[in-house]
């Protein structure tokens, strides 16, 4: 799940990093009186859960309240990478002399926090990594000391940081490191964190990106999720508990189980289709789970054959059976379909498919080229 810019740099403020003063408006009008209280001149940043806002046009800078207003107008309403801006955030200027890229991620190969920070902030991180893998640093932290305050001053101290910013910077550093550990994040990131005047950094852009897995322990979290930024297929996907990916083939794939569902990726690509999605119903999923579950995948235009690949356990294959007829009455489509259904009541599964006309495979592997085969028209 991801956090706004604004809610992002509140939790930032709270573990000690200097943020901009600024407000959330959802109006020009408002954006007007909140420009007025601070004065002087203001940032009107769409809120919107993407990246490279800058870009799109999505952050301007106001003189005065007149021209926040009128920004406010023009950005509000502005559709950036799909997604419609409903919120702006005004914040007083910052007179930026320099931008730094600071932030902190998993590194899965190390199974250890990793602090990442680069003097050539403000572009996206990604795109210096390959222009100049030299300028980013790494700082791995093991996780039983913690972020100790000599690491990030050799941090400062790599990244060519005069000394006037280093204290800053280590109470920066270790204010974004307990924000990623406090919320249980994946990521947390300051891009651009700034240089201004009076030789102060500052922290003008901020992005959490939440573990989902462990939303659980964070209910005041949950309720900052923002329904709008959410996909329908992705809010009924997580409102039915099901585990859902959007990808870009054109095989749908309806599995009971991570690992299954994962196999059954790697299958379908291995006889030359691709997935267009992976959706894991679960264990003991029942017809209704299905049903929202086959909706999802049809609601991807893309799909053009659908692969069920169901390993009974505490999930019967009868009722799964049941469940896929049911679900297609609910939801009718003229995409072909191929089930496998294997486990728990196979024969009983089998026979209320092929009473129905519903083609099935007995192993993976057919089920896969059937689907394959279905999808190209063959
Ligand atoms: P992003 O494009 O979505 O990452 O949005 P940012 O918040 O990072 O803003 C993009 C760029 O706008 C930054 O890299 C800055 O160069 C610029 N910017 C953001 N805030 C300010 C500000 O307060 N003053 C000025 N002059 N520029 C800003
Ligand atoms: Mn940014």
């Amino acid at each position: 799940m991801k956090l706004h810019e604004y809610q992002s740099k509140r939790i930032f403020a709270e573990h000690g990093i200097p943020i901009p003063k600024g407000e959330v408006a959802t109006s020009s009008d408002e954006a007007r009186e909140i420009a007025r209280k601070l004065g002087g001149p203001v940032v009107i940043k769409s809120q919107v859960l993407v990246g490279g806002r800058g870009k799109a046009g999505g952050v301007k800078v106001a003189k005065n309240v007149d021209e926040a207003e009128e920004l406010a107008d023009q950005i509000l309403g502005m559709d950036i990478k799909g997604l419609t801006v409903d919120k702006v955030l005004i914040d007083e200027a910052a007179d930026i002399r320099e931008e730094i890229y600071l932030g902190v991620v998993i590194d899965r190969a190390l199974q250890k926090p990793v602090v990442i920070a680069s003097a050539e902030g403000g572009v996206e991180i990604e795109e210096v990594a390959k222009t100049n893998p030299e300028a980013i640093k790494r700082l791995p932290i093991d996780l039983p000391v913690g972020l100790m305050d000599y690491h990030a001053r050799n941090l400062a101290y790599d990244l060519g940081l005069r000394r006037v910013f280093v204290n800053q910077f280590i109470r920066i550093v270790k204010g974004l490191y307990q924000s990623f550990i406090d919320t249980d994040a994946s990521l947390a990131e300051i891009n651009p964190l700034v240089i201004i005047e009076g030789e102060k950094l500052l922290a003008v852009d901020g992005k959490i990106v939440l573990d989902d897995s462990a939303l659980y322990r964070h209910p005041e979290l949950v309720e900052l999720r923002d329904i709008q930024e959410e996909t329908s297929s992705e809010r009924e996907a997580r409102l039915a508990g099901l585990s859902y990916v959007k990808l870009d083939g054109e095989i749908g794939c309806m599995v009971n189980g991570a690992g299954l569902a994962m196999a059954t990726m790697d299958i379908v690509k291995y006889y030359g289709g691709a997935p267009a999605n992976f959706l894991d119903i679960g264990g003991g999923a029942k017809s209704d789970k299905v049903a929202a579950a086959l909706r999802i995948i049809l609601s991807d235009s893309k799909v053009k054959g659908i692969l069920f690949n169901i390993f009974g356990g505490i999930t019967r294959c009868d009722e799964v059976a049941r469940g896929i007829l049911e679900a297609l009455n609910a939801v009718p489509t003229d995409v072909p379909m191929v089930a496998r259904l294997v486990g728990t009541n196979e024969e009983e599964g089998r026979q209320i498919l092929a009473q129905a006309n519903f083609p099935s495979a007995s192993s993976l592997g057919e089920a896969a080229q059937k689907a394959v085969n279905l999808a190209k028209g063959a």
